[in-house]
């Protein structure tokens, strides 16, 4: 029924769960999930685990907040190991300028080149790409607009009305995560109120971001259902249609089977 559109299987603290975090997405209802890779020195490990199971899929690539000691992956690597066929995207990658540690946007350019990057090995595999965007929706927007980019997902949306419908427009699905249901994201309720539901996907950025009413726990693939259920409260339709809705989505926009 469900399908967890972003979470990070290959993290320890839930790899070393694997068994019982399946066990507990089967369940749930929670049919298939998507293991995001964050740097290329994790992506054998992302790809170990979705090889090992049918239900688990892998993407590849560098998140904008990995730094130190990362390797800099070229477009050609990127679609090198895009062509593994349980990679289903590119990502996650995209601009992050909450964490600038003293630096200026304008010496984040590294950042926007990754993302380039990113966006390029997107076009030549005609995956889609996976985009983080936090305290940078300008720039993250003005970079697709300049790479004609129009393929991929909006995750773990926190930003603006405005910028959700300028993804929408360029052809991007937006996805919803855990805080969704935390008691001070009102204005987030609102977006996604907003939002049709052709666009929309769900996820749960494990292990990160547990719904409520696990909020401060470690989060797994198994809880996405807490957050079908915020979101389909707010478009006003069942859990089940909106579980429909959503896993539909992700299986068009993944190419999963
Ligand atoms: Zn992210
Ligand atoms: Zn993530």
């Amino acid at each position: 029924m469900f399908i967890d559109s972003h979470c990070h299987l290959s993290f320890p603290e839930l790899q070393s769960q694997l068994p019982q975090i399946l066990e507990a997405m089967s369940a749930a209802q929670v049919e298939q999930a998507i293991c995001v890779c964050t740097t290329m020195e994790e992506f054998p490990t992302v790809r170990e685990i979705a090889a090992g199971h049918a239900n688990l899929w892998a993407t590849v690539g560098v998140h904008p907040d990995s730094e130190e000691g990362v390797h800099e992956p070229t477009v050609d690597e990127l679609v090198q190991a895009a062509q593994d066929p349980k990679v289903v995207a590119i990502g996650e990658t995209g601009l992050d300028y909450y964490r600038l540690n003293g630096r200026t946007i304008e010496e984040m350019e590294w950042q926007r080149e990754r993302f380039r990057t990113h966006i390029r090995a997107g076009q030549a595999t005609g995956k889609p790409i996976v985009i983080h965007t936090r305290s940078s929706a300008e720039d993250t927007l003005r970079l697709l607009r300049e790479e004609n980019a129009s393929h991929g997902v909006f995750h773990c949306f926190t930003e603006t009305a405005e910028v959700a419908f300028a993804a929408v427009e360029m052809g991007f699905y937006v996805s919803f995560s855990g805080i969704l249901t935390f008691k001070n994201a009102q204005a987030l309720r609102d977006v996604a109120q907003q939002l049709p539901l052709e666009r929309l996907l769900i996820e749960t950025d494990s292990p990160y971001l547990a719904p409520i009413p696990y909020r401060g726990k470690t989060n797994s693939p198994a809880y996405v259902p807490h957050v079908a259920k915020a979101l389909a409260e707010l478009k006003g339709v069942s859990v089940e249609e909106l579980a429909a809705r959503t896993s539909a989505n992700c299986r068009e926009l993944f190419k999963l089977n």
